[in-house]
């Protein structure tokens, strides 16, 4: 066996498990290395106690945190306007540790009828397997949200505008209610974007993001943040402690570097959902149009208020027809005719996306339930992308049946 290696006293399976790279001078990485590492060395045994007990160090061990996952985690804490923010491995791992760090059994929720439907999933079944009581709401009237509040009411939880239908609360008022009751207030804040809407500014107590949609914009990623004040989110950095929803060091890379753009993206996106919003409104095959930046918007005045930096990437659409079942069939018409668009969930990424609300995001639901949810069979959802606004305008109107 050769001596010539860095510690020729140990065998060859043991210098295996060893770093025995070079340390040479030399200037620091521009972009941050990867620290695709899951614990941290260190010969100091005072640090090491101390990093123990530290609230999210970032070099102790990778579900504590990592220097990947707190340089991402800085950036979003300041576009969201936030003290601290907690990254997690995906937008439901966020919006769950941001209900249940905050909640305990007995305590009671205010939230909406509309909601993302995993969000739905988690208020009706799994809050109340914690003993945790929701009502929900219309989110459209902030009176209904006062008249829900109850004595054991902790926190109302809000989403705005609603995925699929462009419906708004309004952030401000249903803040004010919050502080009244004592009640912390958390938002998805995902479809509008930080770059367009800042809750923490109007009020709301607790941010949650699926960053794999904006925030990342390039459909590679799943992650999810929570950003808010330090007191709250040392629940949340527990929780994910505890119930170890991480964010892993290569996907929060990926996070930061989605977010170098993520600024100019925000802009052409608002410009191009606007164009295509127009266009569609002004087409005699589109029943109706839902874009909050349009005049037509029942709540056009609200989201001028409350989205300072634009009115988002999110459009709606309803195909024209006489009945249900023709309307179901012109959705799936224009869905099997685009050629620039991908029919594809999720959203927020550089590629414009379509998708048939009734059959490929609430396949479970009964046409009534649908119908309550106003939902309509021929609604169509786009995320609008990077691409020419021309050429997605005019694969969307070629495809119109
Ligand atoms: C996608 C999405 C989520 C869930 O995010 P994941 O990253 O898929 O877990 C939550 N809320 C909204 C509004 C979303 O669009």
């Amino acid at each position: 066996m050769s001596t010539d290696s860095k510690s020729p006293l140990w065998s060859l399976d043991t210098r295996l498990q060893r770093s025995l790279a070079p340390q040479e001078p030399g200037g620091e990485p521009l972009a941050p290395p990867i620290f695709q590492t899951s614990t941290y060395t260190t010969a100091d045994l005072d640090l090491a106690a101390e990093l123990a007990g530290a609230h999210h160090p970032s070099r102790y061990y990778t579900r504590y945190g990592s220097p990947n996952v707190a340089e991402v985690e800085a950036q979003l804490a300041a576009l969201e306007g936030a003290d601290a923010a907690i990254a997690v491995g995906s937008g439901m791992a966020a919006i769950s540790a941001m209900l249940l760090s905050q909640l305990s059994s007995g305590d009671h929720v205010v939230a909406q009828n509309a909601h993302y439907t995993a969000t739905l999933s988690l208020l009706t079944e799994w809050l109340p397997r914690q003993g945790v009581r929701v009502s929900q709401v219309d989110h459209t009237d902030p009176g209904a949200f006062a008249a829900a509040i109850q004595p054991e009411t902790r926190l109302i939880h809000i989403e705005t505008p609603t995925n699929p239908t462009m419906a708004l609360t309004d952030i401000a008022a249903v803040a004010e209610i919050a502080k009244g009751a004592g009640a912390t207030l958390t938002i998805d804040n995902t479809f509008a974007s930080s770059f367009n809407q800042q809750p923490h500014a109007l009020g709301a107590d607790l941010v949650a993001h699926s960053a794999t949609k904006f925030l990342n914009g390039h459909s590679d990623v799943t992650a999810g943040v929570v950003t808010g004040d330090a007191e709250r989110m040392k629940a949340v950095w527990e929780y994910s402690r505890v119930m170890g929803p991480v964010l892993h060091p290569m996907e929060a890379w990926l996070l930061l570097r989605g977010l170098r753009t993520y600024a100019l993206r925000m802009r052409r996106v608002n410009e191009s959902a606007q164009a295509a919003a127009e266009a569609l409104a002004a087409d005699p095959r589109v029943a109706a149009t839902h874009y909050p930046g349009l005049p037509s918007h029942p709540q056009h005045a609200l989201a001028a208020r409350q989205m300072t930096g634009g009115f988002g990437g999110m459009v709606a659409f309803e195909l024209a027809g006489a009945g249900a079942e023709e309307r179901y069939a012109r959705a799936l018409q224009t869905l099997k005719r685009v050629r620039l668009c991908a029919p594809a969930v999720s959203l927020g990424g550089m590629e414009t996306l379509i998708c048939h609300a009734a059959s490929m995001i609430f396949a479970n639901q009964t046409p009534a339930e649908l119908e309550a949810a106003k939902i309509s069979p021929g609604l169509i959802r786009l995320s609008v992308g990077l691409e020419d606004p021309g050429d997605i305008i005019g694969d969307l109107l070629q495809a119109l049946p």
